[in-house]
């Protein structure tokens, strides 16, 4: 069994233990398996839109989806409460809602401390130390725990030894213990622990070093044609002080050509401008000869002169030795990078963060995005035609990622449309549409009547025109007060709020919660009537909310956690889930607890598309090769479906049916799950 380091132990990022482990590296023995002949196929397409899906099959650039729709079916697909990605991709896993998977946001807090944390993982350091001199020795182990709850559908399918691959879904880092192969997707961190932190090199004074949303700027030293800098790793936890590791490197100019050569470790590289290296592999040493731990990290050289500029990408786990549970078995992540080579392990691997910054430009950030792409198409070929039996599941993250960026191409509402960018990257979503056509093609070239092929999306799209700072609101109208004292900018509610005085604050894309007493660390409003009269009355006049510059309703849905989730976990849920209208989201500010001056602002940012809405204005996308019967299918169906393709029996935490079933015709019946499945955002 691989060890992992000791550092990571101290770290706390650190493995599953060992019996966990051990479970991995039982492999299937062939004899006991009795080889079913069943294949499902399904295509996890986050994003896929179905206003966009709808319209580019019309104009006949989706043959395949076309022709799949034609001999099965397409239909709506009703996404979570609320519509993020990491919610959404954990009901269809679980077939539960989130009051049963425990996940209600990208970002949940400790009502005890008021700490935000994402809610998909969580690392626990060790409790027991031991200090000698300058060094840390961890005497226990440290943990990185999944925080989702419920059983996964891919679980029940390994139970009865069916054969699957379940690549890059979303909420399951690190995986949940299997004998088939799994890859964590969305959650994953890279080697500093966090969702991917880029680094910027450059001495070019117009830089300010230190961090920017998603990175760092580094300074570097410039001697002549010889530039010396340094690749920032994890901490060493091992030394008292915690120092960062650091791997020098330097780069040589071509004195008149815009080249340059990279030295790092024992790798020598030349770049030209605007050049992007291969994978490198680099090693931080936590103790000299003993401790070590491996990256991978790909370097693109902006400009040579006159100012020197490099972007280097987060430094993800290693595939061919992770420092932290990857795959199952463990061994899955190295046989990819041996057959395959490096590849993007982090969750989010498009760095829509450098873009944002404006260190990368649309260009290059496309281009990155692209790498993505490739990455995850030739891991989908390798695993394809390795498909013989049971259940294929793979997961692609393009027309997500790319909608969000490359929204404002499209939409001439805009506020950041410009005509040029429109006549530049308006088919940057068209081109990621086809290439999931080109992609579902290959998949149904690759199956046969016995395989039954499903294409799903978590949620569609919606422009992102305007931002609703939703601590701002809540402070405009008395719900948050600002203690004496609190600074006019940069203001947010773990320092600035009187809490003696707060009824409400805003934490998450759409959470709100009350400042209840016995539950929040300085909770005021008591539990019972007054509680759920506050939440009545913000839900209220958050619906009554219009934008004065077009008079247009910003929230068209306000959901009460009571009301929407069921299961043990709902206690944990923010007390109300707003529901933008389309065109508006919460600010960015307010995603993390900020309280920004303006309620209303245009947003300019290039993020310019997204989903995390009133969950009944993006649904996504259902489509097989076999007819649906579900007249309202739902994400909490699909694994109640799968459970149904390989006659296992739907258990009793799973409140939705097969989607080839029919739904239940009884009137009332209908009326009922109607109004409970608008309520919860699931069927009964
Ligand atoms: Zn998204």
């Amino acid at each position: 069994m691989k060890r992992f380091p000791r550092w990571l132990l101290a770290l706390g990022a650190t493995a599953l233990l060992g019996a966990i482990l051990g479970v991995f590296l039982l492999r299937t023995r062939r004899e006991e398996s009795p080889a079913p002949k069943k294949r499902l196929l399904i295509l996890g397409v986050d994003g896929m839109d179905p206003q966009l899906l709808r319209q580019y099959m019309n104009e006949g650039k989706m043959p395949n989806f076309a022709a799949l729709a034609a001999r099965g079916s397409f239909l709506n697909l009703q996404t979570s409460t609320p519509p993020q990605s990491p919610v959404a991709w954990a009901n269809l896993i679980t077939g539960m809602n989130p009051g049963g998977h425990g996940i209600f946001d990208f970002i949940h807090r400790d009502p005890a401390t008021l700490t935000p944390y994402f809610s998909t993982s969580q690392v626990k350091p060790p409790k027991h130390n031991l200090r000698l001199g300058s060094w840390v020795i961890p005497l226990s182990e440290g943990e990185v725990l999944l925080l989702r709850n419920g059983k996964a559908f891919w679980q029940y399918l390994d139970e009865r030894k069916i054969p699957l691959t379940v690549f890059r879904i979303p909420s399951n880092f690190p995986p949940v213990p299997t004998k088939g192969k799994t890859f964590a997707g969305m959650g994953t961190p890279d080697l500093l622990g966090g969702y991917g932190t880029f680094s910027f090199h450059t001495d070019d004074p117009i830089f300010t070093p230190g961090p920017v949303s998603g990175g760092v700027i580094y300074q570097v030293q410039v001697a002549g044609d010889h530039i010396e800098a340094k690749l920032h790793g994890p901490v060493n936890t091992l030394r008292k002080e915690n120092p960062e590791l650091t791997i020098p490197f330097t780069v040589d100019r071509d004195p008149s050509e815009p080249v340059a050569i990279f030295s790092i470790q024992d790798h020598q590289f030349i770049l030209r401008e605007r050049e992007w290296s291969p994978w490198i592999r680099i090693t931080f040493k936590f103790i000299r000869g003993l401790e070590s731990v491996t990256g991978i990290c790909r370097f693109y050289l902006k400009q040579v002169r006159p100012q020197f500029e490099l972007y280097v990408s987060p430094i993800n786990i290693d595939p061919s030795n992770p420092a932290l549970p990857l795959s199952t078995p463990q061994s899955y992540a190295r046989e990819l990078s041996r057959d395959l080579g490096s590849f993007y392990t982090q969750g989010i691997a498009e760095d829509t963060k450098a873009l944002t910054s404006g260190l990368l430009n649309d260009d290059e950030y496309l281009e990155q995005a692209r790498t993505v792409f490739e990455e995850q198409r030739r891991l989908f070929e390798h695993e394809l035609a390795r498909f013989r039996t049971g259940l294929f599941f793979f997961y692609f993250s393009s027309l997500d990622l790319n909608g969000h960026m490359f929204w404002r191409a499209i939409d001439p509402q805009s506020p950041s449309f410009d005509p040029e960018l429109a006549a530049k990257h308006g088919k940057v979503l068209e081109d990621y549409y086809r290439e999931m056509d080109a992609i579902l093609g290959e998949a149904l070239r690759a199956t046969d009547e016995n395989t039954t092929v499903l294409v799903v999306s978590d949620h569609g799209f919606a422009p992102f025109r305007r931002s609703f700072n939703l601590n701002a609101w809540l402070a405009e109208n008395g719900y948050l007060v600002l203690r004496a004292g609190a600074s006019a900018q940069g203001r947010d509610i773990f320092r600035d709020a009187d809490w003696s005085r707060t009824r409400a604050y805003g934490l998450g894309l759409n959470g709100l919660y009350v400042n209840l007493s016995g539950r929040e660390k300085n909770g005021i409003v008591r539990p019972g009537s007054e509680a759920d009269a506050l939440q009545r009355e913000i839900a209220e006049r958050l619906q009554a909310v219009r934008d004065p510059s077009n008079k247009e309703q910003v929230i068209t849905r306000v959901d009460r956690a009571a009301e929407a989730y069921s299961g043990p976990s709902t206690s944990q849920a923010p007390d109300l889930i707003v529901g933008y209208n389309r065109g508006y989201r919460v600010g960015w500010d307010s995603v993390l607890g900020g309280i920004s001056t303006n309620v209303m602002e245009d947003n300019m940012q290039p993020w310019s598309g997204d989903h995390c809405i009133d969950f009944t204005k993006v649904p996504g996308v259902v489509l097989s090769n076999r007819k649906i019967r579900a007249e309202n299918p739902a994400l909490t169906d699909i694994a109640p479906t799968v459970l149904a393709e390989f006659g296992i029996a739907r258990p009793d935490t799973m409140k939705g049916r097969s989607i080839f079933e029919a739904s239940q015709s009884s009137g009332q019946e209908l009326e009922r799950s109607a109004a409970v499945r608008d309520r919860e955002g699931r069927p009964h």
